[in-house]
C-alpha cells in the first residue's frame, strides 16, 4: 500500500511521522474520514471544505489549495488501484519542539491513507447506551472542529464497550442528547425526522446533511431541534449516520426496544436512496 506523506507517495513501512509532531504530542491537527464507492469519492468537495474549516478554526495554514488537496485524495486512490475505499486524510500542526506553542511548528504534516472497503448498508440494528461522559461544550473544544483529539469520544466508547453494547450516545452539559462517538443521531416520530441542530455540540456530519437532503426530496418533514432522552426512548425509529457507518438503525437504547427491533419504513427508504446516490454524489477517480 502506498501512502501520501508530505508531497510523496511512500510504502506503508516508510510512512513515518516524527515523535516531535504536534499531532502526536498534543492531538494538534485535523482530519477527515472519506469513502469511495465504485470509483467515486463520495462528497469529496464537502469533506475538503470541512477539513479547511477545521484547520482555519485552529489556525493551521494548509499549504495546498483545496483543488490540490482533492488531487492528493484522488492520486492516493489511483496509485493503490482502488475503487471502493475508506480514506483517512490528516493535517497536523507539524513538527515542533516539546513545548505546545504552535509557533514552533513551521509547516503542517499532511498524509492520506486509503484502504479497501466494500460498501456496507446491511440491515442489522445496533444496541446503544447513553453514557455519563458529556460531549465537549461548544465553548471548550467545539465538536464542529474535526480535530485529532478524539478523547471525548474514546471515553464514551470505553463505557459502551464496558457495558457490552455497540455504541455510546453523549449528552451535552444541559442534558440534551447530541451525538454518538463517531456518528449523528436521527429520530423518527409520527412521520417527522428529527436531529439535533448544528448549534448543538455536534460535528456537522456530511452523511447527516445528505440524509436531510434525501428526506426532504422524499417529502419527509425534517426538524432540527434539541432531543431529550425521552424523545429517543419513545422514537418510532432511531438511526445513526456517519461516513463509516452510513445509515444504521438503533434497535435498543438504554434497554428500551425501538420498533420491535425492525428497520422502520423511513429508515429503510433513506437507506435505499442513500445506496442509489452514493456512487453519484462525488468526484470520479478514473476517466471512464
Ligand atoms: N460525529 C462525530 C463525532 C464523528 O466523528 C463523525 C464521523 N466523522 C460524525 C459525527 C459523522 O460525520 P460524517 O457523516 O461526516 O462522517
Amino acid at each position: 500500500m502506498k501512502i501520501y506523506l508530505n508531497g510523496k507517495f511512500v510504502d506503508e513501512e516508510d510512512a513515518k511521522v516524527s515523535v516531535f509532531d504536534h499531532g502526536l504530542l498534543y492531538g494538534d491537527g485535523v482530519f477527515e474520514g472519506i469513502r469511495a464507492y465504485d470509483g467515486v469519492v463520495f462528497m469529496l468537495k464537502e469533506h475538503i471544505d470541512r477539513l479547511y474549516d477545521s484547520a482555519k478554526s485552529l489556525c493551521i495554514d494548509i499549504p495546498l489549495t483545496k483543488e490540490e488537496m482533492i488531487d492528493v485524495v484522488l492520486e492516493t486512490l489511483r496509485v493503490n488501484n482502488l475503487r471502493d475505499a475508506y480514506i483517512r486524510l490528516v493535517v497536523t500542526r507539524g513538527v515542533g519542539d516539546l513545548g505546545l506553542d504552535p509557533r514552533k511548528c513551521k509547516e503542517p504534516t499532511i498524509f492520506c491513507i486509503a484502504i479497501p472497503m466494500p460498501p456496507l448498508l446491511g440491515e442489522d440494528g445496533i444496541r446503544v447506551i447513553t453514557v455519563s461522559v458529556r460531549r465537549l461544550p461548544v465553548d471548550v473544544l467545539n465538536p464542529a472542529v474535526k480535530s485529532l483529539n478524539y478523547l471525548n469520544s474514546i471515553l464514551a466508547k470505553i463505557q459502551a464497550n464496558y457495558a457490552g453494547v455497540d455504541e455510546a450516545f453523549l449528552l451535552d452539559d444541559k442534558g440534551f442528547v447530541v451525538e454518538g462517538t463517531g456518528d449523528n443521531i436521527f429520530v423518527v416520530k409520527n412521520g417527522v425526522l428529527k436531529t439535533p441542530p448544528v448549534y448543538a455540540s455536534i460535528l456537522k456530519g456530511i452523511t447527516r446533511d445528505v440524509v436531510i437532503k434525501l428526506a426532504k426530496e422524499e417529502g419527509i418533514e425534517v426538524v432540527e431541534e434539541p432531543l431529550t432522552l425521552h424523545d429517543l426512548y419513545t422514537a418510532d425509529e432511531l438511526f445513526i449516520t456517519g461516513t463509516a457507518a452510513e445509515i444504521v438503525p438503533v434497535f435498543e437504547i438504554d434497554g428500551r426496544v425501538i420498533n420491535n427491533r425492525q428497520v422502520g419504513e423511513i429508515t429503510k427508504k433513506l437507506k435505499e436512496r442513500f445506496k442509489e446516490i452514493r456512487t453519484k454524489w462525488g468526484i470520479k477517480i478514473y476517466d471512464e
